[in-house]
This record gives structure tokens, sequence and C-alpha cells, in this order.
């Protein structure tokens, strides 16, 4: 098997199974109980929490372990609402990950203006094109929160004036994430958190794809929140993390005992929580040579198909962009048929987001990014880590030169 598709998840490290192992097997105790056997966990806990606070420069305090980035994302945005209830207005983007995109619709109700259906004349002026007038879900009344949903040109980029105008006094907050998880495309979140701090709004940032890729530290980049997720370097899946800022407000998401500092209750998964704090010190460790190991053997990838395949694109900015990722059009190829092809030849790759695969929907970031074209429904994400091997890469490349060839027989054929 050749996989390239990292950015929908990543297999757990050795080191990582190895760490979790005694808290599946012995250490099986409750963190809240009273007696030694539980409670010594709690200091495991701890050393995780710390672990996973150094990945992004935070102080351990201010890390919340949650189930997923599902879970963290949406707290975000829900601890936001509540500490400003006379605040009804969000801003996000048309490209973030659905679960953000479907928590915001579910804020709303659907318009016409869905961010799927946004026309470029429309993408012109972000405010009147895709605000929507919703029912509020969050504090139970009944008037509305109203969400923008940022347009992103060509190459994935959002205009920075856009966002400006966006918010108003309104605004509550903020949600952009970090890095595209379809294109790979960085937003500028040292900009965005400004922009946001001078004008007083909180700023939630969707890190998932970031972390274990590209420096982060809070410390230099004012985010108010920003969510994480394990099984995108090398962690199981089902454990997640929120940072939240020491004084920005937060209130939880999912009530119960006093589990968290009372920020999050149900009973602690210790041995994922373990998982998580190992996966974010030794993806500290190697972010440093991930760079490097990673982008000469994704250009490669990219390259190859570009010049050997004709009718293919680049979805993307070439540069401003995570060095594991190209997303590719290859135009008059159904995504799907290609997709089988290359599982057939050993290939997992994607075409989009890994949450909407069973969706019929194409992907609505190459949407956003180029309207009014099937470019949306004849794409597939390729995503490296620092395991993938030149010689993946060459049978890659040959794979799909080949896969292409033979659907375009097939279609001037018919
Ligand atoms: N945000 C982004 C950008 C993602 O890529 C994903 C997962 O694909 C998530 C959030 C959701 O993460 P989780 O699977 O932990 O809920």
């Amino acid at each position: 098997m050749i996989y390239l598709d990292h950015n929908a998840t990543t297999p757990i490290l050795p080191e990582v199974l190895e760490a979790m192992l005694p808290y599946l097997t012995t250490e099986w105790g409750n963190p809240s109980s009273a007696y030694k056997f539980g409670a010594k966990l709690k200091s495991v806990i701890e050393t995780a929490r710390q672990q996973v606070a150094e990945l992004i420069g935070a102080q351990s305090m201010d890390v919340i372990f949650t189930s997923c980035a599902t879970e963290s994302n949406n707290a975000a945005i829900a601890a936001a609402l509540k500490a400003n209830p006379a605040k009804r207005h969000i801003v996000t983007s048309q490209v973030e990950h659905s679960s953000v995109l479907n928590y915001c619709m579910a804020l709303g109700k659907r318009s016409q203006d869905s961010p799927q259906s946004t026309q470029s004349s429309q993408r012109r002026a972000p405010q009147s094109a895709s605000v929507f007038s919703v029912p509020s879900v969050v504090n139970g009344s009944s008037d509305g929160y109203r969400v923008t949903y940022l347009p992103v040109d060509g190459e994935g980029l959002l205009n920075l004036a856009d966002l400006g105008d966006a918010i108003t006094d309104e605004t509550a907050v903020v949600s952009l994430m970090w890095a595209n998880n379809e294109t790979g495309v960085l937003f500028p979140v040292e900009q965005i958190a400004e922009i946001c701090r001078s004008r007083g709004v909180l700023y939630h940032c969707d890190a998932v794809q970031a972390a274990g890729k590209v420096h982060i530290d809070v410390r230099k980049i004012p985010v108010d929140y920003l969510s994480l997720t394990g099984h995108k370097f090398h962690a199981p899946k089902g454990i997640g993390a929120l940072y939240v800022r020491r004084k920005s407000p937060f209130s939880p998401l999912v009530y119960g005992g006093h589990q968290e500092r009372n920020r999050r209750g149900g009973t602690e998964s210790v041995p994922l929580i373990v998982g998580m704090g190992k996966a974010a010190e030794l993806a500290r460790k190697h972010l440093p040579d991930y760079e490097k190991k990673v982008r000469p053997l994704r250009d490669e990838l990219e390259e190859g198909i570009l010049t050997s395949i004709p009718d293919t694109e680049l979805n993307g900015h070439k540069t401003q962009r995570l060095a594991n990722t190209a997303n590719v059009t290859f135009h008059g190829i159904e995504s799907e048929a290609l997709l089988i092809l290359l599982d057939k030849e050993g290939i997992c790759a994607s075409s989009g987001s890994a949450c909407l695969a069973d969706s019929d929907e194409p992907s609505h970031v190459i949407k956003a990014m180029k309207p009014n074209t099937a470019a949306s429904r004849q794409m597939i994400r390729f995503s490296l880590d620092a395991a993938t091997t030149p010689g993946q890469i060459r049978s890659a490349v040959t794979a799909v030169e080949r896969e292409t060839e033979a659907l375009r027989g097939v279609v001037s054929q018919s």
C-alpha cells in the first residue's frame, strides 16, 4: 500500500503505542478516584497536557482535552457566543472544515446563499452576499445569529480587507483555520489574530492540519482558542485538545463532572491522552526536519503529475501551502473514477475531506476557489508524511499516469 492521505489520518507511531499500553492493561484506574490506584493517573494526564502545550507554545493549564477537534471547534465557537450574548454575528470562511461550517450552519438556517453556491459576483461583497439569517441554538433564544462566510480567491487565499469589512460591533467570534485540509493553503493567522484583537473580537483557529507540520506558538500569535486533534500527528483517533487563552472566556460544551478543571465533563481516557501527549512530544522533536523531508517528495509528486499528465492543474497557492499537500485537478476525469483505480493499485488518496467522503457533494473548498468550473469534481488530494519514500512517490506518479491515460482512453472511445 502507498498511503498518500495523511491529512485524513496518520498511523499510530510505535513509541506512542508503547507509551499507551500500560494504561490499556495494568493501569486502568479512574483518575478521579480518591485511592492511589486511580489518583496517580492525574499526574500522567498532566504530563501529557504539558507535552501538548509545548507543541503550541502554551502553558499546560490552558489546554483542555476533548474527544476530537470537531468537539474542540464546536466548544470554542459556543464559548465565544455564550460570553457575548448581545453579539449575534460570526465570521468564518467558505473553506473551513465541516466541523466549523456545519456548526455555523446549525446556528443558522440554510438560505439560497450557501457557501457552496456563492457566485463570483457575490464574492466581492462577502458581508451582504454570504450572511445567513438564522435562529439561535446556542443560548436557546429565538432571535438569530448571522454568519459571514468569507470567500477565497482562485488560489485559496483570503482577502484580509474582506475580514476587516466583515467584522462589525455585532461580531462575537471569528473562526478561521490555520491550514486548509484539502489544499494545504495557509491562512495568515498572525495578521488575522491582530485584526481580531484590534477590533475586540474573539478569534478561534482550527489548527488541526498545522500541528506537527508548521511551527505554532500561541505566545506570538494572539489566538483566543486553538483546536488540535491527535490522529493527524500519529496519536490514536478519538482524542483532541482545545487551547483557551488564560483571559479569554470559556464555558463548557460538555457538562458533567469536575474533570478538566470543570471545563469538560467526562471520565478522562487516560490511554488516548497519553498517546496524544507522546505524539505531540515526537511531533515537536521532528518538526525541524519535517519540511526538509516532505517538501522535496511532494514537489516531485506534483511536478511529475503536472508535467507528465496533460490537462492537470494545481489547486492552491504555489508556496503559501503546507509542505505535504498536493491537490490536483485532472480535467475531464471524475475524482471517484480515478480514486477507485488508484485504490486497485494500492494507492490511498482522496477527493477532499474524509469526513465528507461518503457524500456525493463535490469539494466545497475547490468550489469556493474555482466556481463555475468542474474542478471540484475532478480533483485528488495527495498528502504525504515524513515516512513517505522516494520509491513510493515514483510508483505513485507512474500509477496516476497509467490510470488517467486509461480513463481518458475510455472517455475518448465512448
Ligand atoms: N478540522 C480540520 C481542518 C480537519 O482536517 C479535521 C479532520 O479531518 C477536523 C477539524 C476534525 O477533526 P476530528 O476528526 O478530530 O474531529
